[in-house]
């Protein structure tokens, strides 16, 4: 379901570190020893046995991070995004793996545009990616793709993220064929007729600034619609960027009577609300658009007691000239792979609105959970993902240091509080900074 260049494994030993793995209920000071990119002991005082040895005392070692929901742009739009060029910025991040929205040009809707990909992946992916398929065809809402020849030839799920899938009809067939093709649906839930020509969360802001308002309730209206078709169908889902309060407490209710729902929230719709827009920066534009506090605080809530499993960057690279314009005419999304970590650490884990073990667990147990992938960890046997954090190092977010083709970061010029040192995925050094 992964695809990744091929290169040696690594041998290392990770000295002094704090090792946190929330899942395992690790969290001591202890040696880390991989051998050939599997860990093979974990215990204090380890030999190196003749490998290179990272000395990380006072250094956080956790289990590297997943991400479910990002935008590489290729095939179509390599000048915003290549393979190569996001694999290596989530690799920055922290990444050891890296999920692919088929919402290119063209679409990923046929096993030939698929398997080029993957191709390329062979060739140049940094870390392991895996790529979903469309769930209709051209994303256009219409017919459904071929669901069971796109997962036998490697696609890790379906979306048409970028767009709702319109009919109620359609989504009930698209459960019933992801189920025969063994692979979940990953909704953008969007009522266009709701939120047609939003520019923004429809609210005060958005009045006092004159913008086309957004509502909650084109969000929360979908989920709930694809709850009650996941219900009726007994099959699974997952939902994609989550903002809204009421999309929440629907998605929290449904789990309860069973329904198996999972749904993921961005670093921006956590750390940011409608107020930004006052800005009128366009890299604080996105679709879903940033809400109010209280949905905020609503969001933050979920992702704490695990309604919210997962943490997504919806990483969406633009270039420069397409966001540099009225933020009317600008295009929805913002980049997050470099900064994600970094980004939630500095604003709640550091002012205390949610443990720094559960944002490692969000960012990679969770996550990895979404499409099915052994989640990472640090225990013996394992292929070794790991992260090496500095969670008192601060830097200040620019440009020049992005490795992604884009830079439209709602936090360009900030100062955050937490460092990416190192990131090993599937037994390779892959960044070090
Ligand atoms: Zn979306
Ligand atoms: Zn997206």
């Amino acid at each position: 379901m992964l695809y990744a260049k091929t290169a040696p494994k690594e041998s290392i030993v990770v000295k002094g570190a704090r090792v946190l793995d929330p899942a395992a209920a690790v969290d001591d000071v202890l040696d880390v020893r991989v051998d050939n990119g599997v860990i093979a002991e974990v215990g204090t005082v380890l030999q190196a046995n003749g490998h290179r040895v990272v000395e990380a005392g006072g250094l956080l070692l956790a289990p590297a991070f997943v991400d479910p929901h990002v935008h590489l742009r290729t095939p179509g739009r390599e000048d915003e995004e290549t393979i190569e060029s996001g694999t290596k910025a989530a690799a920055a991040g922290g990444f050891c793996a890296i999920f692919a929205m088929p919402n290119t040009e063209p679409v990923v809707d046929s096993a030939a545009v698929l398997g080029a990909l993957i191709e390329t992946a062979r060739a140049e992916a940094e870390i392991p990616v895996g790529f979903l398929a469309a769930i209709t065809k051209g994303q256009q809402g219409g017919e459904l793709t071929e669901m069971g020849e796109l997962a036998d030839s490697g696609a890790a799920a379906f979306s048409d993220d970028g767009q709702p899938v319109q009919s109620p009809g359609l989504m009930r067939r698209a459960l019933q064929y992801s189920a025969v093709a063994g692979r979940r649906l990953a909704l953008h839930c969007e009522e266009p007729t709701l939120s047609s020509a939003g520019q923004m969360h429809e609210g005060a802001v958005s009045a006092e600034l004159g913008f086309a308002g957004y509502p909650s309730v084109a969000e929360s209206v979908m989920i709930g619609r694809d709850l009650e078709l996941a219900a009726y169908e007994d099959q699974p889902l997952h939902l994609l960027h989550l903002s809204a309060k009421e999309s929440v407490e629907l998605l929290g209710r449904a789990q309860a009577e069973g329904v198996r729902a999972s749904g993921e929230v961005t670093p921006h719709h956590l750390c940011l609300t409608d107020e930004a827009v006052r800005s009128l920066d366009s890299n604080v534009k996105m679709n879903p658009p940033l809400r109010s506090e209280e949905d905020r605080r609503a969001l933050v809530e979920a992702l704490r007691d695990g309604t919210i499993g997962a943490v997504a960057t919806d990483h969406a690279p633009h270039a420069r000239h397409e966001k540099e314009v009225p933020f009317e005419a600008a295009p929805f999304g913002v980049t997050g792979l470099e900064t994600a970590f970094a980004a939630l650490h500095t604003h709640l884990v550091v002012p205390g609105l949610i443990p720094l073990e559960t944002l490692i667990e969000r960012m990679s147990a969770g996550a990895a959970r979404v499409y099915g992938l052994t989640p990472p960890a640090i225990e013996v046997g394992a292929p070794a993902n790991l992260v090496l954090l500095d969670t008192a190092g601060s830097w200040r977010v620019t440009e020049e240091a992005f490795r992604s083709r884009s830079n439209n970061s709602w936090l360009l010029g900030q100062k955050l509080q937490g460092q990416v040192r190192m990131t090993v995925a599937n037994g390779r050094v892959v960044h070090e900074g």
